[in-house]
């Protein structure tokens, strides 16, 4: 009797856990491994190169050593007042970002913002808004979609700040800034940026979203451009940070 309860039971079970899997299918986000739950299969998640232990208090890479900041952010002064990062920029991580700026795999979206949401809120930012960092119209046309609007469209729902996607606008359509040196990169995003509504930011808290850190200049020149319109403190996370 027990026996065949027990039975009746498991085969219930069973028949949910399928049917829910009809209905809800997982896949890994990388490999594409069939998945009961989550994002990614345990050897994917393995691979993702997390930024542990002791971090720049500045700019969020992480740190050999115990240092509070790293020698670049001891050297020069950023315009955003602390940057946190999910992954360090590796080599094989740079081909999953790479899969998911140019090859519309918009779905690692969801994932990637996720571990970022989670970490913005250990951080505990008193942020009143949300604002990618804008690709200019041409780029976003020619993409598809801003990837930086896609990950502050996940975390706003997470945790329940409000997006702005048309106050900092990109008015000049600048090259890619994959290889050039840190000088370069600054003049290359020097006057890019412009701010549309300053009444919305005015004394405002931001945290600006964006893929990658790298030397800063990009995430630099936004912040610069919201502080002269009026906003009192930029915040900024990333997916990764190549410091
Ligand atoms: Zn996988
Ligand atoms: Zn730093």
């Amino acid at each position: 009797m027990e026996t065949a309860k027990t039975e009746r039971l498991s085969y219930l079970n069973y028949f949910v856990k399928n049917i829910s899997s009809l209905i809800f299918p997982h896949h890994c986000a990388l490999c594409g491994k069939p998945l009961e739950e989550g994002y990614f299969c345990e050897d994917c998640c393995k691979k993702l190169p997390f930024i542990e232990g002791n971090t720049c208090s500045v700019c969020g890479c992480e740190l050999i050593d115990g240092s509070e900041m790293c020698d670049e952010c001891t050297n020069s002064m950023h315009y955003f007042y602390k940057n946190i990062s999910v992954f360090k920029y590796t080599s094989e991580f740079s081909t999953m970002v790479y899969r998911f700026k140019y090859h519309k795999d918009r779905h690692l979206a969801r994932p990637f913002a996720e571990f970022m949401a989670e970490k913005i809120k250990k951080a505990n930012f008193p942020v009143d808004f949300i604002i990618p960092v804008p690709l200019h119209p041409e780029k976003e046309e020619e993409r598809g979609y801003n990837q930086s609007f896609l990950l502050a469209r996940h975390i706003s729902k997470i945790l329940d700040i409000p997006v702005l996607n048309d106050v900092l606008v990109r008015d000049i359509y600048t090259n890619s800034q994959t290889g050039l040196k840190k000088d370069r990169r600054r003049e290359n995003v020097c006057g890019a940026f412009s701010v549309k509504n300053r009444l919305a930011v005015d004394s405002k808290i931001i945290l600006l979203i964006d893929d990658i850190l790298t030397t800063g200049s990009t995430m630099d020149e936004c912040s610069r451009v919201l502080l002269d319109n009026g906003v009192k403190r930029v915040y900024s996370a990333t997916l990764a940070t190549g410091r």
